[in-house]
Parts: C-alpha cells; sequence; structure tokens
C-alpha cells in the first residue's frame, strides 16, 4: 500500500524568541526545503508554528535523516493517519515496535497523546493507557516494559480536529539555530582537525560559514588545499551556499622568514592572516571572523600570543573551541565526518620555517618592530588581489 506519511518536525531555542519566532521558523522551513528540493512530492505545512512535512512513504527514512543533519531541527518523527479508535492506533505501534524487540532483553515504551480536538471523547491519558495496554498485551512476552519515566520509545498520538496521526519514536536532530539566522561569517580554514569543527559550531548557532584558507601550495603542494576543499564541501552540506576564498600566502611567509626574528614567525603569520580574513569579511559584509584555537594547545595560542594576535582586527573573532581539550576536539569531528580528511597527512602552512623555539610570550611592541622590516602592506593587497573565490555549492571533489 503507498501511503502517505507526516513528519513533524521540532525545534527547541527558536521557541525562545518572542517576537521574532516567525521569522526563524520561516528560515527554517527554507533551509528544510533547499536541502530536501530533489525529492517530489513533498508539501510543507505550518499550522500555528508547528513543521510537517507529507511525504510519500517510501521517502520518510531518507526525509529523516535529513533532518537529522540541519541544524535547528531538535527531533523528527515519522507518522501514520489512522482512525481515532484504540485498536487501530494500538496496531501501529505493535507495527513499529515489534521489530525493535530482541531475545533476552527488555525494551521500555510508554505513549504520549496530544489531543488538540478537544471534542473527542477520551482524555489524553485514558487514551495513553488504553493504546499503551492494548500494545503491552501483544508485545509483553517478548520483552516489551511500560515506563512513563524512562522509556526508550515514545509512541506519540495526535488527535487533531481533521485527522489523527500516530508518531514513531523520535529521531534525535542537531538542536541550534537555523544557518541563516543570525547572519554570515568567516572562518579561518586549515586542513587541521580543529577548524571545521569550530566552523561547524558557529553554523549550529545559525550563522553561515564561509571559509578562507591560507594557501601555500609552492612549498607543501596542493594536498592542503585538496583537504580543505574537502572539509568545505563537506561541511556545506549543514549549510548550503557558503564561498570559500583561497589566499596565496607564500610570499607573506617569506618575507616574514627573511626579514623577521624566527621566534616569532607563527604569531606573525596568523597576524597577517587575522588582517586579510577582517579585510575580506568587510568587503562581503560578513559580521565576524571564527577560527578553530584553544587556549594553550599549541605556542601560538597562549593567551599572550592570542592577544597579540587579536590586536590587529577590530571585527569580533569567534574561537568557539577556545576551552575545549583537543580530545573533546577530535571526538566531535570524528562525529561530524571531518577526522578522517583532517589526518590525511600532509603538513600545516604554519609548520612551514618553524623556528626550534617559537615564542610563547611574545611582546607586541616587539611583533611591531618585526613589522617595519617587510612591506607587508603591499603584500597583503598583492595576496588579495590574487585570492580565488570558490562557490562550494557548485564545487566538485
Ligand atoms: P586546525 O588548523 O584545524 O586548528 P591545527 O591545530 O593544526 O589544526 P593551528 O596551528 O592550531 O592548527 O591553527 C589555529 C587556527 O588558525 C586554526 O584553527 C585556523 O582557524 C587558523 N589557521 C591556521 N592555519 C591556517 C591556514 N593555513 N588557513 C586558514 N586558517 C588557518
Ligand atoms: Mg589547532
Amino acid at each position: 500500500m503507498n501511503e502517505r506519511r507526516t513528519i513533524l518536525v521540532r525545534y527547541d531555542e527558536i521557541g525562545l524568541k518572542g517576537k521574532n519566532r516567525d521569522q526563524f521558523i520561516n528560515r527554517l522551513v527554507k533551509n528544510i526545503q533547499m536541502q530536501m528540493k530533489d525529492l517530489e512530492g513533498l508539501q510543507f505545512k505550518v499550522p500555528h508554528g508547528r513543521i510537517f512535512i507529507h511525504c510519500p512513504e517510501e521517502l520518510s527514512v531518507e526525509c529523516t535523516s535529513r533532518l537529522q543533519k540541519i541544524p535547528g531541527v531538535a527531533s523528527a518523527s515519522v507518522g501514520v493517519t489512522r482512525e481515532p479508535k484504540f485498536d487501530a492506533l494500538a496496531a501501529v505501534g505493535v507495527e513499529w515496535i515489534e521489530p525493535l524487540l530482541q531475545p533476552g532483553k527488555t525494551l521500555k515504551f510508554c505513549v504520549r497523546t496530544n489531543r488538540a480536538d478537544k471534542t473527542y471523547p477520551h482524555k489524553s491519558p485514558d487514551i495513553d493507557r488504553e493504546v499503551g495496554s492494548r500494545i503491552l498485551r501483544q508485545l509483553h512476552s517478548q520483552g516489551l516494559e511500560v515506563s512513563i519515566k524512562d522509556a526508550d520509545y515514545i509512541l506519540e498520538i495526535e488527535i487533531g480536529q481533521d485527522e489523527t496521526v500516530v508518531f514513531n519514536n523520535r529521531a534525535s536532530g542537531l538542536r541550534g539555530l537555523p544557518v541563516g539566522s543570525s547572519g554570515d561569517i568567516l572562518g579561518l580554514i586549515s586542513g587541521g582537525i580543529d577548524s571545521p569543527v569550530a566552523l561547524y559550531r558557529m553554523m549550529k548557532r545559525g550563522c553561515r560559514a564561509h571559509g578562507i584558507f591560507f594557501d601555500n601550495r609552492p612549498f607543501m603542494g596542493r594536498g592542503g588545499y585538496d583537504k580543505v576543499v574537502k572539509l568545505s564541501k563537506l561541511l556545506n552540506g549543514y549549510q548550503k551556499k557558503s564561498k570559500l576564498y583561497v589566499v596565496p600566502f607564500e610570499d607573506i611567509q617569506v618575507a616574514i622568514r627573511d626579514h623577521c626574528r624566527p621566534a616569532h614567525r607563527v604569531v606573525l603569520y596568523r597576524r597577517m592572516m587575522y588582517r586579510i580574513a577582517q579585510s575580506v569579511a568587510r568587503q562581503k559584509g560578513y559580521l565576524a571572523l571564527a577560527t578553530g584555537e584553544s587556549v594553550g594547545q599549541v605556542a601560538s595560542q597562549t593567551l599572550e600570543n592570542l592577544n597579540a594576535v587579536s590586536q590587529v582586527v577590530n571585527l569580533s573573532v569567534f574561537r568557539p573551541l577556545i576551552g575545549m581539550n583537543k580530545q573533546e576536539i577530535i571526538n566531535e569531528a570524528k562525529e561530524l565526518g571531518t577526522y578522517d580528511i583532517s589526518i590525511e597527512p600532509h603538513p600545516d602552512c604554519c609548520s612551514v620555517f618553524m623556528p626550534p623555539r617559537p615564542a610563547t610570550r611574545a611582546k607586541i611592541a616587539d611583533l611591531e618592530v618585526d613589522e617595519t622590516k617587510y612591506p607587508w602592506e603591499a603584500l597583503m593587497r598583492d595576496a588579495m588581489t590574487k585570492m580565488e573565490t570558490v562557490n562550494v555549492d557548485t564545487l566538485t571533489v
């Protein structure tokens, strides 16, 4: 039987937005539609701020797995429409729960009803009990138990004026805010483990995160570039419409190597990256920068050096990983799927001409002296002229 399904999409934080609530919901719906535009036969309905997607049965699994990757979605459940009769509702529960039961194991479940149609002759707790007991009667011998507080599986029933829908257990989403609701930012992305996680965290706060990569192909080959392209493509899957800016960095690195104190190299590179990133952000109207820095992770990320780098810009710089341990970042990168790309062997650009003893507490006055020794403004202009802009949507990797 080719039945239609109703997917209920839940959101969490948007609910707190007061007067802007509708704007956030519209943004979320638009983002969902964009992620599903190749799927035929979907119908979106948003009655009183609740998001429903009607879809052909065979697309419900695909729709759910896409919803689970859209920032702003808290959870999704697939539902079927039934007669509002206890036996018919319980039959759906049995059909869905039975395949989940395993010999020798118990599964805890409960039924939760939302009775929007107040003319329906039974109250919600009565419906829960009636439907729940019918399911239990059939599946108890296979290990099913009832638990209201601690259920592994919650069967939800919505008794509406027009129809009654039974929903499958919730599939959890990423939560957070819909991309675009906060604005656009520019993330400094290298091929490493940290920066893709940092950009991802900003996306979940409603930012469209564009990337800027400082490339030194002549020294390191194109491996770094290829990694950043793959990472950007993967991240773009969560947001769409992002850009990647690729800035040639080798001339700047050579000038710093040839004219400045070796111990300051990495901090001086970083100051140039920040300056260029700020300038690109201003040109494009992006509202902040983001990096994958974390306090004390490496020499360039001591409080002194982070400060020395921040001084060269006045745009906000967000460092969403600032208080995370490396292992926590690695775990998140694995979940996100960027980890395997990030660890493909390839040296990063800051390790070029790495001095044996990088300064851990560079003084700003000393860095400024170093910066009188090479024509950073001209080099910055030149690098920006040669910058390549990549549209990540159309990028093939
Ligand atoms: P990741 O680059 O992902 O942090 P990492 O730990 O190897 O891995 P760091 O040296 O810690 O890199 O760099 C700190 C941050 O500076 C990065 O998270 C990134 O935001 C920025 N950055 C470093 N190198 C580059 C680069 N070549 N292009 C763009 N941004 C960079
Ligand atoms: Mg790092």
